[in-house]
């Protein structure tokens, strides 16, 4: 059976106890590789190493630490195949899907960050006083990037790349429910020939591994992708260290539906908002509000379509609904399709899937739409981070604004009308850092990206990335 290694110093390695984790396959519930279940004594390697080698790579000219992470992207590129098929069957995900998104983003953040930084310059001003002001802006030193199982490869990247770029060294821990690609990765920054130290990745588990990083002394900066329960937790222990800390966390967001938007097309991006990646993505719509006059007509419409969904092998093409990440977190989005119907929910359509065949032990899940809540119980505010969504009716704005703003979270919201006026109201006192009018998940990397409220701090993306990942340092001169 595959053994993943860890990546310190440049090296494949195993963990230092030499005891590894089970890692399954969800869509047939079998184990399928061995992943390190490393601990402290790793981290420390995998530190020292990043913080020897901080003090070269801070010093390397932009233009060649854009040279290695354009060489990287482009062997994610030219294994894009190995890569899509790796992500499909660590994660559940259909493979059409990986190969589509998660991979060509891998290579895309690499990209953009690699030329982003040849393009980042600090700001310099004049003062009253007969002084100029400049801003330095210095890679900060070791950095935490810790990434969560729902987008692998995609989400790693995308932390690593600006921390990277930046001129900082990395030790990271993907998770260990997904450690497959960012193994395969590992391989391609040898064969790269990025310089040993500048990138460590650590497998296992979150508080064998994670947290470690996240404490050691030599580390000051954390971005980190995850469970709001979990960001708590690093938040509580980077705080009093003062250490610079981003934060992307979960969300409860809503998809809002007036009854003048483009029918067909807020009903297919619903069905694509709900539901992809098997609604494991922080950014899907898992409350819907309707217009009281479009509700029935848009209910009837969504339920017609989410039937049609093809739940199936993730490795066939045809498959757009693949299998849930682990069997715990099946049985969880499972509990919470009991408990709408215990807190006076209709379920219209989905809940447990049984496939026969290869996938017979699978952990499927039909997408599930339940009607008739109130939008205050707890399932309408709590993160389910499943195929799951809830359909509510609304006669006024100010009542699903409401409604939006109600939970714990703030991360996104989708908006469908073709009132502009509206639209531009409604995207002014909605709570989310992020908010789609008349489309969903239209990303730009540029764009600022995170959430408000317990949906996170900080916001990654674009120069924000850049801002984060370096350190500002004014220096004032008396002309
Ligand atoms: P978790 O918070 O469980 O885990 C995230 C990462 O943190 C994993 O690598 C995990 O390791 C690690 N971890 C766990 N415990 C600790 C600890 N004590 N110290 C340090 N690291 C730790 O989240 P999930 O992986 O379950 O991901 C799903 C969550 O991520 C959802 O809430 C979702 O909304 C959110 N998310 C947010 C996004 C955003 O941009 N805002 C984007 C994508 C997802 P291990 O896997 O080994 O436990």
């Amino acid at each position: 059976m595959q053994k993943i290694s860890n990546y310190i110093n440049g090296e494949l390695v195993p963990p230092v106890s030499n005891e590894y984790l089970d890692n399954y396959d969800p869509a047939i519930g079998k184990v399928y590789s061995l992943i390190p279940d490393s601990d402290m004594r790793d981290v420390k390697h995998a530190v020292e190493s990043a913080r020897m080698a901080f003090e070269i790579w801070s010093q390397v000219p932009a233009q060649r630490r854009s040279d290695i992470l354009m060489k990287i992207a482009d062997l994610i590129d030219r294994d894009h195949e190995v890569l899509a098929v790796a992500e499909s069957i660590d994660n559940g995900k259909p493979v059409k899907l990986a190969g589509k998104v998660d991979i060509p983003r891998a290579s895309a953040n690499l990209r953009f960050y690699a030329t982003a930084i040849l393009h980042f310059a600090s700001e310099a001003h004049h003062t009253d006083q007969a002084a100029i002001n400049y801003t330095l802006r210095k890679p900060v030193g070791v950095t935490c990037c810790i990434s969560p199982w729902n987008l692998p490869l995609y989400l790693f990247t995308w932390k690593i790349a600006p921390a990277l770029a930046a001129g900082n060294t990395v030790v990271a821990k993907p998770s260990e429910l997904t450690p497959y690609t960012a193994f395969l990765l590992s391989k391609l920054c040898v064969e790269a020939g990025l310089p040993p130290g500048v990138l460590n990745i650590v497998h296992g588990a979150g508080d064998k591994v994670g947290q470690p990083i996240v404490e050691h002394p030599d580390v000051p900066i954390i971005s980190f992708t995850g469970g709001t329960t979990t960001g708590k937790r690093i938040a509580s222990i980077a705080g009093p260290m003062f250490k610079k800390t981003s934060l992307e966390l979960g969300g409860k967001n809503p998809n809002i539906i007036f009854s003048d938007c483009d029918f067909d097309q807020a009903v297919s991006t619903s069905i694509h908002s709900s539901f992809s990646n098997q609604g494991e993505i922080c950014l899907c719509g898992s409350r819907i509000f309707v217009e009281e006059d479009l509700y029935e007509k848009f209910v009837e419409a969504f339920v017609g379509q989410v039937k049609a969904l093809t739940v199936g092998d993730p490795l066939e093409d045809g498959t757009r609904v693949g299998a849930l990440v682990s069997a715990a977190h099946r049985d969880k989005v499972l509990s919470y399709i009991q408990l709408a119907q215990e807190e006076g929910g209709t379920l219209l359509t989905g809940g447990e899937e049984q496939l026969s065949g290869r996938c017979e032990n699978g952990y499927f899940i039909r997408p599930a739409v339940i009607t008739g809540l109130a939008s205050n119980c707890r399932t309408n505010q709590e993160e389910i981070f499943g195929p799951v969504v809830t359909i509510m009716p609304f006669t006024r704005e100010d009542e699903v604004i409401e409604y939006a703003n109600s939970t714990a979270y703030g991360l996104s919201a989708t908006l469908w009308t073709e009132n502009l006026t509206r639209a531009h109201r409604m995207a002014d006192r909605l709570k989310s850092g992020i908010i789609w009018i008349n489309c969903w998940l239209l990303r730009d990397l540029r764009t600022p990206f995170g959430g408000m409220k317990q949906s996170g701090v900080g916001r990654e993306g674009g120069w924000e990335a850049l801002r984060f990942f370096t350190e500002p340092k004014n220096v004032c001169i008396k002309l």
